[in-house]
């Protein structure tokens, strides 16, 4: 059984999300973690782990839209954070790649968000794409020996693995470990320790092959683990088994 810990739901893609939660669960996926990326997407993810019993939400502003984190949005998301099963915090961090926002609007998002986290005891999924130097010198900065959590779709290089090894932060990959030129993010994934590893669709972006360019799914993950599986040298049973334990142990569920 496995856990998708990081989807996007609330996209109109879903709309029809029964058949994508049965197709997951015929495919093994036992839990999701919604991430969220605006306001609507929070109260959408808090919606979505109301209605159904496998979906766990995560709330917070992405990057792309710093500008938006004022007093009154960090209450909001506040709020929602209180709101049952919401397990982190998320998503965060910095995006120097699209690059939407000032690096300095980005950066005071993110340490609203990291603080946020710890005040709440939560875990934090981080966004970190072409702001890896950055990313590490803010979360330096703002933890206060509270933090744990995430890096998702994980783009960074061994620097970044060293850092989440060294304040004990998981790893999580996504769809683009099946892509033929993806060899940085193979890499990553044979130095992260399966100890530290979680999975994660991000759907409905980056479908693994042979869904490349198609909406990715929750019921996606099977071929992401069986590439990583490939890569550890082990079975997937026991890709599974490790991430879905590191799943619950991070987001409590
Ligand atoms: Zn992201
Ligand atoms: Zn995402």
């Amino acid at each position: 059984m496995f856990i998708d810990t990081h989807a996007h739901l609330t996209m109109p893609e879903f709309k029809d999300i029964d058949i994508y939660l049965l197709r997951a669960k015929n495919a093994g996926i036992e839990a999701i973690v919604n991430a969220s990326f605006d306001l609507d997407s929070s109260i959408g993810s808090v919606d979505l782990a109301k209605r159904f019993n496998e979906i766990y939400a995560a709330v917070a502003i992405h990057p792309h839209d710093a500008d938006l984190v004022d007093d009154k949005m960090i209450a909001a998301i506040k709020d929602l954070a209180a709101e049952q099963k919401v397990v982190a915090i998320g998503e965060t961090g910095l995006d120097y790649y699209r690059n939407l926002k000032p690096a300095e609007v980005q950066q005071r998002a993110f340490r609203v968000f990291l603080r946020l986290a710890q005040e709440l005891d939560k875990p934090v999924i981080i966004h970190c794409r072409d702001a890896q130097d950055d990313t590490i010198k803010i979360m330096k900065e703002e933890n206060r020996g509270a933090l744990r959590g995430v890096f998702h779709c994980f783009a960074g290089d061994e620097a970044l693995v060293r850092f989440a090894e060294e304040i004990s932060f998981y790893i999580s990959f996504t769809g683009n470990v099946t892509f033929k030129k993806a060899h940085e993010v193979r890499e990553n994934a044979a130095r992260t320790p399966i100890t530290k590893m979680l999975l994660e669709t991000d759907c409905p972006y980056l479908a693994p092959d042979p869904f490349r360019g198609k909406t990715n799914e929750p019921a996606y993950i099977p071929y992401i683990a069986s590439e990583i599986a490939k890569i550890k040298n082990i079975s997937v049973e026991e890709l599974a088994a490790a991430t879905t334990r590191n799943a619950r142990a991070l987001f409590n569920i």
